[in-house]
């Protein structure tokens, strides 16, 4: 993957570019954002330009540097591997990075470590990696990708120059979806207002029938939920709770946008800014039978909710009382 080929995150394509451009880089990046947010793209398509044969600002795609980079068998590219998964110890780090970094590079000049969930290192892990940031060799660069460049020691973040993704404008996404994915308007306005300026995860979407899937039942369930009854409402809470393929935390985030469009068109009357441009009759229904009031209670009720799931509290009631809370407010 070349700087070309991702989208957004200019400012950080340009301070690795200039980096490489002036042969002034740092042996020790943090790239810290959310998952799917195209970390390792950004540490892939850096070692690409640094090590193509080219010797350009970025990858060329057609020299066997590049086309070893591309296909993940760079000799000089050494991701680190871990073999408990929630955690990253001491000896992964020992074996993978510190007594392999003092071994010369083997086709360029230099050598690549790229260290993917980085936030699960041990503290004594992460000590062990400080000795090789703080002498690191000349040919050495190591890449620490996280979802929270909090984790780390002050000792680790004080020699690492942190570069943070930021979300992406929903407009940039909803265009590519359209141009590069043919997805209709109104989908492809959904999966972007719900990937709340994360690419990765917009294409995720894009290509995900789950959550197609997932979209529906919610849609199907806010149509019909003043009818339904307790039991029902169980059902669709069990549903919903049990599945291997939702994650809850999903369904949350398409309801909150589903009744911020309910909000926004009761306040405005204006259907052009309804993000479920596809469901815009039921939409304007429900902006007639919820009070302001009523839509405010839902979204507390699924602020409560979403709190509930993170503090592990019992699911499938968390999610049911959120259904209640839906279901009542509407007249
Ligand atoms: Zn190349």
């Amino acid at each position: 993957m070349a700087f070309s080929d991702i989208k957004g995150q200019d400012d950080i394509k340009a301070h690795l570019q200039g980096a490489i451009k002036n042969k002034k880089f740092s042996h020790a990046y943090i790239i810290s954002g959310e998952k799917d947010s195209g970390k390792k793209m950004l540490a892939e398509a850096f070692a690409q330009a640094i090590l193509c044969e080219e010797e350009g600002i970025d990858g060329c795609g057609k020299c066997q540097s590049c086309h070893q980079v591309i296909n993940r068998n760079h000799p000089d590219i050494h991701y680190v591997e871990h073999e408990k998964p929630k955690t990253i110890g001491i000896d992964d780090i020992r074996t993978q990075l510190n007594n392999d970094i003092v071994i010369k590079p083997y086709s360029s000049n230099y050598k690549i470590y790229i260290v993917d969930e980085a936030e699960l290192m041990s503290e004594q892990a992460q000590n062990a990696l400080l000795k090789t940031i703080e002498e690191p060799p000349e040919y050495g660069i190591i890449f620490l990708l996280t979802t929270s460049a909090t984790s780390f020691l002050p000792t680790i973040l004080s020699r690492c120059v942190l570069l943070d993704l930021k979300p992406i404008n929903q407009e940039i996404i909803k265009k590519d979806l359209m141009t590069y994915h043919g997805m209709p308007d109104y989908q492809a306005q959904v999966c972007a207002a719900f990937s709340q300026g994360n690419f990765g995860k917009a294409i995720k979407l894009a290509e995900s029938e789950d959550f197609k899937e997932l979209k529906n039942s919610m849609v199907s369930f806010v149509k019909q939920a003043a009818s339904m009854g307790a039991f029902e409402i169980n059902q669709i809470a069990t549903d919903i709770t049990s599945s291997e393929t939702v994650d809850i935390a999903d369904y949350m985030d398409l309801m909150t946008i589903w009744f911020k469009d309910v909000l926004l068109y009761k306040s405005t009357g204006d259907k052009n800014l309804v993000i479920y441009q596809d469901e815009i009759m039921i939409i304007k229904r429900l902006s007639a039978e919820i009070s302001y009031e009523g839509l405010e209670n839902i979204f507390q009720a699924i602020d409560t909710c979403r709190k509930r799931l993170k503090a592990n509290v019992n699911n499938n009631l968390s999610v049911e009382l959120m259904l209640m809370a839906v279901k009542e407010n509407i007249l």
